[in-house]
């Protein structure tokens, strides 16, 4: 046996597709977040303490006591039929939805990941929005998908913007974010969803619709999805996931779709990971049936608005003339747009130096990058800390003046 005698340590081969990908904006964000001396506005992280750490707790145990010998089984790889019960009825509020039509994930990142694999031929164009979320661009690239950024406004996507990116690169699907969308918080009206499900309708794209951030309303306001507008239903993938809404941990979400396509997501999910933890969907199963998830919601809400609150009215002032900033009716994030000259990259290792981390808007761009915007979530941190550290952001901002 021959061993190589080499000084530097053997590199596994790797896949193309992964090459040049050891450090993601994502692993940086969490790198960053970690830091005990900074407050780090990068990730999406829900407040831990307004975790419904009892109730949970109180499911777990009665499923392991009530159902153990079934929980720590395999299962199927549609999901538990008591949990896919639960997320029609959830989803029937506005689109009526069977148990039969739901495909239970772990998460809805890897919803993503399973409708990707199950969808998308090396080539096919992806339309989604500009900015969108990074991850999900990430999962149809990893298969080979060419993403085209679609122009947006403060209503989200540019319906004339999307009709013509489609008679140009004759996309396999469309991608989008309508309500509270990451990362810039805004949301379609629904005169703008009835416009871009028309221009889907008309050209025959189907539409993957990510909603995780929906039932997050700082109004009380409700929004129903693209799909369920008439004609959207059996053209759409709607994602839903239990993370922003119960527990990030228990990666459970779902894809609701019609048709045949129900099947070839089972056999996908079923290549990518048999199915999701039984003992996971059933405690959600059983969360959703006996705790009041609408009432626990509310009061996250409750808390969130407070701080979007904050960030809103800290933010305002300390910002250059001219930048452009959301104000976000739900969810998680706000987006902030310095303006000509700005880069937030740049600013960021100040911005860290002073205490204080946020995502650069970049890495949001599937094309096209405005290098001056940057994502803030308001969810982690209380109102005050929220003050003091926007008050050091900007002071920092102010240090970099336009170029
Ligand atoms: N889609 C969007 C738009 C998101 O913001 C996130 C989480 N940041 C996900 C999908 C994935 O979430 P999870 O896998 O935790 O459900």
């Amino acid at each position: 046996m021959t061993v190589p005698q080499t000084s530097a340590p053997y590199r596994f081969p790797v896949a193309a597709r992964y090459a040049g990908m050891e450090s993601s904006p994502l692993k940086d964000i969490f790198a960053l977040a970690a830091r005990e001396d900074v407050v780090s506005f990068a990730g999406g992280i829900p407040d831990p303490e307004l975790f419904d750490l009892q109730a949970v707790a109180a499911c777990y145990e009665w499923v392991l006591s009530q159902q153990g010998h079934r929980a720590l089984q395999y299962g199927v790889s549609e999901g538990e039929v008591e949990l896919r019960e639960q997320a029609a009825r959830r989803l029937s509020r506005d689109l009526p939805t069977d148990a039969s039509q739901i495909r239970v994930t772990s998460g809805s990142q890897e919803g993503l990941f399973v409708l990707a694999q199950a969808l998308l031929e090396p080539g096919d164009v992806v339309l989604v929005e500009s900015p969108t979320y990074l991850a999900a661009v990430q999962a149809f690239a990893v298969h080979g998908a060419r993403m085209i950024g679609v122009d947006t406004d403060d209503d989200g996507v540019v319906p004339e913007a999307l009709e013509e990116a489609i008679l140009t690169h004759r996309p396999r699907m469309a991608y989008l974010i309508p309500t509270f969308q990451n990362p810039t918080g805004r949301t379609m009206p629904v005169a703008r969803r009835e416009a871009v499900a028309d221009v889907l309708l008309r050209t025959g794209v189907p539409l993957v619709e990510d909603d995780p951030y929906g039932a997050l309303s700082f109004t009380g306001g409700t929004w129903a999805p693209i799909a369920s507008l008439p004609g959207m239903g059996e053209r759409t993938l709607l994602l839903n996931s239990m993370s922003k809404l119960m527990s990030p941990g228990v990666r459970i979400g779902w894809i609701r779709a019609e048709g045949p396509v129900l099947d070839t997501l089972a056999v996908a999910k079923a290549a990518i990971s048999m199915q999701s933890s039984v003992v996971d969907q059933l405690t959600v199963a059983r969360y959703l049936e006996t705790a009041d998830l609408d009432a626990h919601v509310a009061t996250v809400s409750g808390v969130y608005r407070e701080r979007r609150d904050a960030m809103a009215s800290a933010i305002a002032p300390v910002l250059p003339p001219g930048a452009h900033v959301t104000h976000p009716d739900g969810g998680m994030f706000l987006w902030a747009a310095l303006g000509e000259g700005y880069d937030a990259q740049r600013i960021l290792a100040d911005a860290v130096e002073a205490g204080v981390a946020y995502l650069p808007g970049w890495s949001f761009f599937a094309d096209h990058p405005d290098h001056s915007t940057m994502r803030l979530s308001f969810v982690t941190h209380s109102p005050e800390v929220i003050e003091d550290a926007v008050g050091r952001l900007g002071e920092v901002i102010a240090q970099h003046p336009q170029r």
